[in-house]
């Protein structure tokens, strides 16, 4: 994809769509339920936290971890507070020397001034640099919130309510969820990451807790990373063939080939 097309980097204003919400069918959100069981099953639900950032600090993490490998976004993160006594102080800091502290992770020239920026707007918007106050809306206020600040779409305000110290009820969907929710017949084949949020939410339990939609992500994640690769799915070890079209499919192939 090319760089500026990127909706997370873009830098000019958006304006907030409005959509409809996303609904499913039964069938679906049978298999929606089977998929999180068995998935559970094999990666151990409840899946542990793996933060306890403020949802400021949260957001910046996300920020930085945009098309960056995790250790790479956390130096880049470490790196930030040890520069910094707070937010503020980034705020106030050069764009130069933003960007030279968080050179490590992917596109550091666009993602330093945007982190000025979006401190700058939750600033203007907020009236301080504290997200905290996010805990006292519904999720799809909060996240409507976050979302109206350019360069924050669906998978960055999902991942700020639920990874960080709001434990809210929402659910990020990254690129290993997204592969094996197209792959599984979850969405479709032209159902882009953006707009599968709300498809993938809808059909999930409305009464899920945060911990249920974190595990649902988490698996999910956890199986496109483990099983369900990008290149060559392991389907011959996955719990999910018999109701995988995709994996079926393929299996079927490697038989006609033999
Ligand atoms: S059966 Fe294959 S394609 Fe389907 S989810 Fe499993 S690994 Fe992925």
């Amino acid at each position: 994809m090319p760089l500026f097309s990127d909706p997370a980097l873009s830098t000019a204003p958006r304006r907030r769509r409005l959509e409809a919400p996303a609904t499913s069918s039964e069938p679906l959100k049978d298999k929606a339920l089977e998929v999180h069981r068995r998935l559970c099953g094999v990666y151990g639900c409840p899946i542990p936290y793996f933060h306890s950032l403020d949802p400021l600090s949260e957001l910046i993490s996300s920020l930085l971890s945009h098309r960056t490998r995790n250790a790479d976004s956390g130096r880049a993160f470490k790196a930030l507070r040890a520069r910094w006594p707070d937010w503020n102080a980034v705020e106030e800091a050069e764009v130069a020397e933003i960007e030279e502290t968080i050179r490590g992770v992917t596109w550091p020239e666009l993602k330093a001034p945007r982190i000025k920026a979006v401190l700058s707007a939750v600033r203007a918007r907020a009236g301080k640099l504290s997200l905290d106050f996010l805990e006292t809306l519904s999720v799809d206020e909060a996240r409507g919130w976050l979302e109206a600040i350019p360069g924050i779409g669906p998978k960055t305000s999902a991942a700020v309510l639920s990874f960080s110290t709001l434990r809210m009820p929402a659910l990020p969907v990254d690129s290993h969820h997204h592969r094996v929710a197209q792959r599984t017949g979850l969405i479709g084949p032209k159902v882009d990451v953006g707009p599968s949020h709300a498809v993938l939410r809808a059909q999930l339990p409305d009464d899920w807790s945060a911990q249920a939609l974190y595990d649902n992500h988490e698996v999910l994640m956890l199986h496109g990373q483990q099983v369900c690769f990008h290149r060559s799915p392991a389907c011959g070890r996955c719990v999910l063939l018999d109701i995988c079209p995709t994996g079926q499919a393929r299996q079927a192939k490697a038989t006609e080939g033999r």
